[in-house]
Formats: structure tokens, sequence, C-alpha cells
């Protein structure tokens, strides 16, 4: 409900042009200052800020809401730029080796049956870490261009085991990467800026949303991208999933949602921020201000999960 309710403001406020098109729907100033003032007064709100700031632990793709905005923010704008992975790379892969490692086989599964990885996109970008023997997969260091370094190379199109099977890597850190750290971390910078007013937190926050609204698939000229595209709309194995858009359409629900709020904490600031538009212009954004800016994610972010939302590629189980 909450989503249709932020997508539908915003597009209204998208066309309703000077009828306050810049101000935010759901982080309004009176909410920001209660917020603001429940840190002040109450430990619960202090130890809320805690977490947006230091992060909070995590076991799988899912189920925490920040990463720590004080690391994220401490990044090279270039660090947030590739840190939501190209949605070129498929989310999907077929089953010829799910959540098994290539030294610890299948035991891994007694760790975690689905997802026996770790991420740690500072220190170790597109690879992801065995949790049994904490060793890193692929050997290539994918996101400088090397395709080919080391015994377990992955070039976006699986490594390729000495019985033929593909283990697919880079696909599985493009599929946990959205959910587990891309989301969490416009989570933690958005809220972080709301609660501190620091501008480096908003700045960060709108180079890592600006490059999601870049990567964000639609229905019109990004349908290659979706979720399940590769597949001809279909997952491979569980035959009754259509739809998704970065993710499958059930995660999809609170991913997006969060990522349109994210918007709203940061759409006033982007007026005071002249940096950012002649940063994200660099990356080859249509951008000359922040007007542009605002309509180019109320298109390929808000507009495209509004129609998803509509067509069902969105949708809660
Ligand atoms: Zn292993």
């Amino acid at each position: 409900m909450l989503i249709r309710t932020a997508l539908m403001a915003a597009l209204i406020g998208a066309t309703m042009t000077g009828l306050a098109a810049d101000s935010a729907r759901f982080y309004t100033p009176e909410r920001v200052a209660i917020a603001r003032e429940n840190v002040e007064r109450y430990d619960w709100a202090q130890a809320e800020l805690e977490q947006i700031l230091k992060g909070q632990p995590r076991s799988y793709l899912i189920g925490h809401e920040y990463t720590s905005a004080e690391d994220y923010a401490a990044q090279p704008d270039d660090f947030l730029w590739a840190l939501q992975p190209p949605t070129t790379i498929p989310r999907i892969f077929p089953h010829e080796a799910i959540a098994e490692c290539p030294v610890h086989g299948l035991e891994v599964r007694k760790l975690n049956a689905w997802h026996p990885w770790r991420l740690d996109p500072i220190n170790h970008p597109y690879q992801v870490q065995c949790m049994m023997g904490n060793e890193w997969y692929p050997s290539n260091d994918f996101a400088s261009g090397d395709m080919t370094s080391g015994d377990y190379p992955d070039d976006g199109n699986g490594w390729v085991a000495p019985d033929g099977r593909h283990f697919f890597f880079i696909r599985e850190y493009a599929h946990a990467c959205y959910t587990a750290i891309t989301i969490p971390t416009l989570n933690a910078l958005s809220r972080a800026w709301l609660l501190t007013g620091d501008r480096t937190y908003a700045h960060k926050c709108g180079v890592l949303l600006a490059r999601l609204a870049s990567e964000y698939p639609n229905h019109d000229d990004r349908q290659d991208r979706l979720w399940a595209a590769p597949y001809g709309g279909r997952h491979p194995h569980y035959e009754w999933k259509g739809g998704g858009m970065v993710t499958d359409l059930i995660w999809e629900t609170f991913c997006t949602e969060d990522a349109v709020l994210a918007y709203d904490a940061i759409r006033e600031y982007l007026d005071t921020d002249p940096e950012l538009i002649a940063y994200l212009k660099a990356k080859g954004m249509p951008v000359e201000s922040a007007d542009d800016l605002r309509a180019y994610i109320e298109r390929y972010l808000l507009r495209a999960a509004a129609v998803a939302l509509e067509n069902g590629a969105i949708h809660g189980n």
C-alpha cells in the first residue's frame, strides 16, 4: 500500500508542474523534525540512528535494513556509481551449481541452503565469499575488466568446472548485491542525511540512486534487462514465477519501495549540489540540472515501477 501511495504521489507531483513538485511527500519537514527530536530524547531512536550509521549484521540476501552509512559515505563517488551492478548481467542462472562451492561442494548448504556466500563490496567488489572456508570467487578482478585471472575466472558467463558445469559467481553477486547492499545502503545514506543533516550522506545517496535509475529495467526501452528476460519472461526452474525487475516480483515490492523513499529523502537536496549533477553528466547521464535529474529518476525508477505494479511485474506473495 505504501509503495503505491508514494509512487502515485510522486507521479502526481511530477505531472503537476509548479504545484509543490519539488517537496518531499513522505519525509515532510514535520516528520523529519519529529524524528530528530526523538533521537535527542529516546534511547530507541538513538539506537536506530546508531544502526543507520554503523550498519546491521547480515547473514542473507534480505532481512537487514541498513549497511553502514559511515562506511559507504567514506567511499569515492566512483565506488558508489559502480556499486549497483549493471542489469545487463542476468540475476537468474541455470541451476547447474547452486549453493555449491568449488572447494567445499554441497557441505556449504549446512551453513545456508540457498546462499552460502558473504558479500563485502568495499574490500571485495564483484566477489562472493564461501561461508565455510572464507575463500573468494571468482578469482579474476571483474570490476577492473580482468576476465581471466586465477583458477576460478568468471566473465559473467560462469566458471566452468572440470565436469563441465557452470558456477555463476558474478550473476550470484549481481543478484545478491541489489537486495543485500544497494537497497540497504540507500536506506542508510538517505536516513543518515535526514537525521544528521550531513550533506555527504545526501550526495553519496544521490550518486547511488542515480546509478540505480540508470540500471533499473522497465517495460519500455529496457525490457531486455528485466529479471526474467533472459529466459523468455519465466524463471527456468520456478516456472510459476514471471515478472520481476532487478530482483524477483516478490522481493521487488520492498526493494523498490525503499528506493522510492530514498528519492523522497533527497529530492529537494538535489537543488543544492551542482557537483553531483556535473558528476552524473560526466558519467553519461542526460542531466544538466536538478530538474533534469528528478525527471530522469521519476521516469526511469518511479514510473517504471508504477507500470510494473500495474502489470504485475512487481507483486507480493
Ligand atoms: Zn568454499
